[in-house]
């Protein structure tokens, strides 16, 4: 038999870990703040290392 006492705990939605009960639903308080990054529309975009226009603006004729 396999009797379940533990409680559901649901799982981040953000990495999967378990959720803390601090942060709910979300494992940490950092998962909590990528999503809602997310949630906003990516008001807080993480800066991304990649820019298309940085350089390369020397056109030759
Ligand atoms: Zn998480």
């Amino acid at each position: 038999m396999n009797d379940n006492q533990k409680p559901v705990e649901k799982a981040c939605p953000i990495c999967g870990r378990p959720a803390a009960a601090e942060t709910k639903p979300f494992c940490s308080k950092r998962c909590a703040d990528v999503d809602l990054s997310r949630w906003l529309g990516g008001v807080y975009r993480i800066e991304s290392p990649d820019r298309p226009d940085a350089e390369e603006a020397d056109e030759r004729e």
